[in-house]
Formats: C-alpha cells, structure tokens, sequence
C-alpha cells in the first residue's frame, strides 16, 4: 500500500498526550483544512525571499511576479482539464467562502433570478445565495442524498431559475454528486451550473470541461487550505462571459481601467473582481500543490483513500455503540468523510477524549451544515426551530473523521482500536 507521509510537512511532529506520553498525533480532520506538502512549502519560501508588486510598475522584481501570477490562471485552467479555454477567467479570492459571495453579489445582477440550491449545502454556499437571490431548495433523501429528478421539476416548474449551485462532495457526508449529469439537467433548462469544490478539489480530478458541452462545469470554487497549501488563496473558475459587464463585489484599484471624476470604466474579468493587491505567495502555493497532486495522480489518490475509508466504516459498522449516518454502502460514491455518534456519550466528550487521551483530532458538531445534519439526524422542522433557538444546537450534531492523502492504514486501525477502548472505560 502507498504511503505519501515523506511528502508533508510537520505530520511527524510528536505531542505530549497529558504530559505522560509523546506520540505523533492522527488527523483525521482534512475536511476542515489540510497540512501543507514540503513543496509547497518549498515554493513558498523560495518565492518569499524575493517578491515585488504585481502588476502595479517596472521593476525586475515585480515584473518576474506579475509573470508568474499571470502564468498561473493557465495552471489553473490545466488542473481542471480548461487548457487553452480563453472563455473562462481564474479570478483569485481568499476561499471558498468569499468566491460563493463573490458570485452571489455580482450574479444578482442578472435580474429577478432565481436560484437552485440543495439542503445538502455547506452555510459558505447556502447564506451568500439566501442574502442576494430568490432561493430554491432540493430536499435530501433520507440517507441524505439529492435526486436529479427534483433537481429537473424545479427547473421545469421555475423558468426563472438562472443558476443551480451544488457542492460537489459534501463535507458531513462526503457523497459525491453526478455534477456532470447535473449539468447536462441545468443546460436543457438554459440555467448555468455553479460547483462548490471545496471538498472535491483534493481527492477526485475534475474536469470541467465535460465529455461535451452539455457536461460542461460553468462556475466552480474551491479554496487552497483543503488542498495541502497554506491559507488565504482560492479561486473561481468561470465563464468570462457571464464575469463581465457587472459591478464588482470588492472596489478599488486593479478594478478599473479609468476613473474620471464622475465615472468609472471598469476593467474585464478576472481584474474586475480582484481589486486590491493580489496574494501573490498564496496563489504561487495553490499552483505548487496542484503541481503535486496532478504528479500523483488522482487515481492513486481515490484509491489510497477510498482503501482506508472502506476499512473504517466496514469497522464503524461492527461497533454496537456507534451509529454510522449515510450509506454505509462501499459501493457509493463517497470521499473519506464519515460522520457518527457513540451511543450514550454526547459527541463533543467523544471527540474531544479521542483528542486529548489517543491523540486524534476530528471534527464535532454540525459542520457549518445546520439544515443538512439536522435532517440526517432526522429532526423535524419544528423540532429544529427549538434546537436553534433554547438550545443553540448543542445537544445535536456527530463526530466527523475527514482523511487526506496521507493519511495510513495504521492509523485507521489505531483509531478504531481507540475509540473501541473510549466506548469500553465509558
Ligand atoms: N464548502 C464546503 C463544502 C466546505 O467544506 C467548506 C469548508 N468547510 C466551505 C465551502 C468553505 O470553505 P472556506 O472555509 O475555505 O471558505
């Protein structure tokens, strides 16, 4: 079995457990953020040692940077299978986060739209949505899947629906979505399809260009720090033509082409939309991490994960204690998230002995998914408006394990074995 360890950074570092004991701690929490990989790592102190203003004046320094800054959107485009595709931008954001805002803003635009979300969706691709457009929801099954089908009636019932966003792995339950069968649904319906690739961007290669037009990802964001670079740099990825003409989310210089005193003439995308100065370094670490990930290969990645995910559910499943939320199903498309609680302990003291006595860090809670957890937990809507509001959704939420690529086999059974010993000193 593969091991990529020898390729991160600061995996390695042992921690002192209740000062008894030094061990070297498991995460299992990527789905949150990823350690960085030593060449990206590398990238960025190489770059940092000499850096100059982008795309502001002459000077070797700058001139070499703007080179490079620009040179990546092609890496960029390259990673998602876009090479040589003058008709989408790569418009650098600081996350996810702020890309899905970014397009909720200016998108409005596009009067009286309407659009189509999932109740599977992270809050970063739900509340932007919520603040600037009429909103409509695909429900979730009671495993906590979205169906095509109802993504189609939608569309067919609402012509004003301009534009669906779906996320393309879920961070509570890691199911994948057939986003390019959702696209072939969208584009039959003249609506334009928005990805958040948050989850998806690490662990499966995507193409968004399609088989063929119909299958084509229109808009699609992801952030660097799930990726194994550092924080503060993502990006869109989208249609030029649908990216100009608009009034920027964020004003300033590097926005414009011309400011007079009473009128502004507003540069094309992606400058339009990255007004201020640019994160050069952060942006050099997108592009180094993608580098890697391409060089390994997605395939091996799937694989690698998907060994480990299948062992610790195949386990998960053995445990009487432990309830295992979604298909446990191997055969399901599925990213090596896996969410559960133990029977009889809240899942806070669970993840947090599973941190303080073994040394392993998950995630608790309801993972920025409010609606979509509260469902899997099968809570009713009233029951949910109580929660929220005399409890603050304390007494409710799971414990999350999230794998990355170096994650091991080893480790896996180490955490079986020490939540096995956590559920039996109860
Ligand atoms: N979407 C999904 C599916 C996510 O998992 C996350 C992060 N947990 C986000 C969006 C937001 O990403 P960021 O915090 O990098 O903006």
């Amino acid at each position: 079995m593969m091991n990529y360890r020898h390729l991160f950074d600061g995996i390695e570092i042992p921690v002192k457990l209740g000062g008894r004991r030094n061990i070297i701690p498991i995460n299992f929490d990527n789905g949150a953020t990823t350690p960085p990989l030593k060449w990206v790592n590398e990238m960025v102190r190489k770059n940092a040692l000499s850096y100059g203003p982008i795309a502001r004046g002459a000077g070797q320094k700058g001139d070499k940077c703007t080179e490079q800054f620009e040179a990546s959107r092609e890496s960029v485009l390259d990673f998602f299978n876009l090479l040589g595709r003058n008709d989408y931008s790569v418009i650098y954001v600081k996350n996810t986060t702020e890309g899905l805002n970014l397009l909720a803003n200016v998108l409005f635009e596009y009067k009286d739209c309407t659009v189509l979300t999932t109740r599977m969706e992270h809050h970063a691709n739900d509340l932007p949505w919520r603040h600037t457009a009429h909103v409509e929801y695909v429900e979730v099954d009671k495993s906590g899947r979205i169906s095509l089908k109802e993504i189609e009636n939608h569309l067919a019932q609402n012509p004003s629906i301009k534009f669906v966003t779906v996320t393309g792995a879920s961070n509570v339950t890691g199911y994948i979505n057939p986003i390019h069968e959702i696209a072939r649904i969208v584009h039959r319906y003249d609506a334009k399809l928005i990805v958040d690739a948050a989850q998806l961007v690490a662990h499966r290669a995507i193409n968004m260009a399609g088989r063929c037009e119909a299958e084509q990802i229109d808009f699609l964001v992801f952030s660097g720090h799930k990726m194994y670079a550092p924080y503060g740099a993502g990006a869109i990825v989208g249609l030029t033509s649908y990216l100009n003409n608009l009034h920027p989310f964020l004003r300033g210089g590097g926005a414009v082409d011309v400011v007079l005193d009473n009128d502004v003439i507003w540069s094309e995308s992606p400058y339009l939309h990255e007004a201020g100065t640019q994160n050069y370094l952060g942006v050099m670490a997108l592009v180094a991490s993608m580098q890697v990930l391409k060089k390994i290969g997605f395939d091996e990645i799937e694989e690698h994960e998907t060994r480990i995910k299948n062992y610790l559910l195949k386990e998960l499943s053995k445990i009487p204690e432990v309830i295992l939320y979604g298909d446990v199903d191997y055969s399901v498309n599925r990213l090596g998230v896996i969410v559960f609680n133990v029977r009889g302990i809240h899942f806070e003291e669970v993840a947090f002995k599973l941190a303080s006595q073994f040394g392993i860090a998950t995630r608790y809670g309801k993972f920025c998914a409010h609606p979509y957890v509260d469902r899997m937990l099968g809570i009713n809507e009233e029951q949910r408006q109580i929660s929220e509001h005399t409890h603050n959704g304390e007494d409710i939420g799971m414990v999350r394990i999230s794998l990355g690529l170096y994650n091991t086999m080893g480790e896996a059974k180490d955490f079986i074995h020490s939540l096995r010993c956590l559920i039996y000193h109860h």
